[in-house]
């Protein structure tokens, strides 16, 4: 139990800001932060940090609470373990009387099976450093790698006995079931027996850690040559185990990843523990497992820069390829080192110091697209087949590129090392291009059950007048009206539909300009006004790149008169609502209240989105008279059949909005 007076001396000290700092990358806006939530998976920030009040909120998924209810949340401790970890963090000290059966009792399961986890790893550590059995086969083992005790500590590293039980005895003597263990992935049932037995017995020990520093399970390395057994073995998936969400040493790694903006990733623990020795500490292993979006979406957390560290024999540089495709395709600039033959950066990295080892990286390190076409080149030589697999493959690379702009300088650079026509690979990368699009319509084809026909082209396109009588708005009107929005309003709250975790649909507070700008940009609609696209292009930076809100200073004073102008015009002279509104006869001042402005807000976004897609499905029937290919044409039918559904969906909410 924690005095309730060393509690109040916790609660004061504790900083949100901190606190969340630790785990989540927070961006200062305003006197708030503001970071990607943590609890639900998101591409633009909805999760708000206000330190004047102590507390954090997501207006995505709407956790929310205080510093100790981070904790509870995040890293899954009970209210007691948040207070310690707190009173650590901020060197408060505290007299603590023994817990209870029935704290003991409460614990959650998941707090048990951290609480193994951990008992293992300090117990496989002390092993390593005080059982003769640990010295003379463990320790020599990382010793003869090179590794130093600081380091060996630094990692948790450890070895479990060569013994069926001499773990899961000790466990047992600390108050933990044999069920228990077995769900912690520590201990292995005997089906034939019912006896359960260590299961990383005779290895040396890898904790996995979480972000926040707390053992999930682990990665364990046999010593002997025996052929029969694996190498590594590792903690099965677990409730709180996952290892495709989880990447060996970011816990040591994030706050380096942070401040070089780059990530090194290497495939093997050791890499990583031995980087990290050698002065890298930006650096995560796969652990030897195929990557993961899950994992890439992890480090795209911390940075957008990652340069992959795998062996330089063939199965590595298979590995890479198949590595940085995901990389691109997740938009992420992605760099590659080569090591000479024979070595891996673990054994390059300890010959090396640390000065010359972080040189090596940096002179070596070169784009991979560019690696990857060299290398290629060299592989295929003279031989015609081996040359047009290779011009496929990269074609297929660069076609993975999201951006028009880097895919046409790396079919330059590419075209030039290749001393191949640039126009030719231009069309070839027109063509998968076009077979990425095909293959991915005919997976969602295939996921929705849609038959895609000619005849559905013949349904006529309603007119936005049919839809909602009397407005008569001009596409410029539309987007007017939603750059007015973000302008005047872009910093007000707003009540409205959004997606939470589960993917249902829920009313939420949301700031209205993060409303608007993802809902634009998760559809890809584009503002055909020169100075609204600049105004929204401004809006969506600083939203979704620098996660941040901007200031209107940035726009009443931009260099650039048009944008100027116009912010002045909207936020001083224009008084007028939308067109729809004044025929309504509804004043500016009834959008004080709120529920008025909810409705406002999403009736201004509707008939934007409106406008829009009604020009897409004409643009797309004018196309479909044009084409004669039918492979195109049934991407486009499909696209048309996807439009119009969504058109359809939106007309009726915006008639709902209309008629309350
Ligand atoms: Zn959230």
């Amino acid at each position: 139990m924690i005095k309730s007076e060393d509690i109040s001396k916790i609660l004061d000290a504790a900083r949100i800001e901190d606190v969340v700092g630790v785990f989540v990358p927070l961006k200062k806006r305003g006197s708030n932060y503001i970071g990607l939530c943590p609890f639900h998976d998101e591409k633009t920030p909805s999760f708000n940090v206000n330190p004047a009040r102590g507390i954090f909120k997501c207006f995505g998924c709407g956790e929310g609470g205080d510093s100790v209810a981070f904790l509870m949340k995040h890293q899954h401790y009970t209210y007691p373990e948040a207070l310690r970890w707190l009173a650590e963090r901020y060197h408060i000290h505290i007299e603590e009387t023994e817990a209870t059966a029935e704290e003991k009792q409460a614990q959650s399961e998941k707090d048990r099976l951290f609480h193994i986890n951990e008992f293992a790893q300090k117990y496989f550590q002390d092993l390593l450093f005080n059982d003769e059995e640990g010295k003379s086969i463990g320790l020599s083992y990382f010793e003869e790698r090179c590794l130093s005790k600081d380091t060996i500590r630094r990692w948790g590293l450890g070895y479990c006995k060569d013994s069926w039980d001499d773990f899961c005895n000790a466990a047992r003597k600390e108050g933990y079931t044999d069920e228990e263990l077995v769900k912690a992935g520590v201990a292995i049932r005997n089906e034939n027996t019912g006896s359960i037995y260590d299961r990383f017995r005779a290895r040396v020990t890898f904790p996995i850690f979480n972000i926040g520093g707390r053992v999930l399970g682990f990665s364990a390395r046999i010593l002997s040559s025996d052929k029969s057994k694996a190498k590594y073995v590792n903690s099965p998936e677990s409730i709180i185990y996952s290892k495709s969400n989880v990447l060996f040493g970011l816990h040591l790694a994030k706050d380096k990843i942070i401040k070089e903006d780059l990530c090194y990733l290497v495939e093997g623990n050791m890499d990583a523990v031995m980087l990290n020795q050698n002065g890298v500490f930006n650096v995560v292993a796969t652990s030897g497992t195929a990557l993961t979006t899950q994992q890439i979406n992890l480090i795209k957390r911390y940075t957008r820069n990652v340069t992959v560290l795998y062996d330089g024999d063939s199965a590595g540089i298979k590995a890479t390829f198949k590595a940085v495709n995901l990389f691109l395709e997740q938009g992420l600039n992605v760099r590659t080192v080569l090591f000479p033959d024979g070595e891996d950066p673990d054994s390059f990295a300890r010959k090396r110091t640390s000065d010359e080892f972080k040189a090596f990286l940096v002179e070596q390190s070169q784009n991979f697209i560019i690696y990857k076409t060299n290398f290629l080149k060299q592989q295929a030589a003279d031989d015609p087949v081996k040359k047009a697999q290779m011009l496929q493959d990269i074609v297929h690379t660069i076609s993975l590129v999201p951006d028009l702009l880097e895919r046409s300088t790396y079919l330059q650079q590419c075209s030039s090392i290749l001393e191949f026509d640039e126009a030719t690979l231009s069309n070839a990368l027109k063509k998968q291009l076009h077979q990425n699009a095909l293959n991915k319509a005919k997976q969602e084809t295939a996921k929705s059950d849609i038959v895609v026909e000619k005849s559905i082209i013949d349904v006529p396109i309603p007119t936005q007048k049919q839809i909602i009588q009397g407005d008569n708005n001009s596409d410029y009107e539309q987007e007017k009206g939603v750059i007015k929005l973000l302008l005047a309003h872009g910093e007000r709250y707003t009540r409205q539909e959004v997606y939470d975790e589960s993917g249902s649909l829920t009313r939420q507070e949301v700031l209205v300009s993060l409303f608007i700008v993802c809902d634009i940009v998760n559809d890809g609609i584009k503002f055909n006004d020169k100075v609204f696209a600049k105004i929204f292009k401004l809006f969506k930076e600083s939203i979704c790149d620098r996660e941040e809100l901007p200031y209107m200073n940035d726009f009443i004073a931009n260099e650039d008169t048009e944008i100027k102008n116009l912010t002045a015009e909207i936020l001083v002279g224009d008084r007028e609502l939308s067109p729809l509104w004044i025929e309504k006869n509804i004043p500016v001042a009834s959008l004080e209240d709120d529920e008025v402005f909810d409705k406002y807000v999403i009736e201004t976004l509707l008939r934007f989105k409106l406008q829009k897609i009604n020009a897409t499905i004409r643009d797309i029937k004018e196309q479909l008279k044009e084409i004669k290919d039918p492979q195109e044409s049934s991407i486009l039918l499909y696209e048309y059949k996807k439009i119009t559904d969504r058109r359809n969906f939106i007309s009726k909410k915006l008639n709902q909005v209309c008629m309350n």
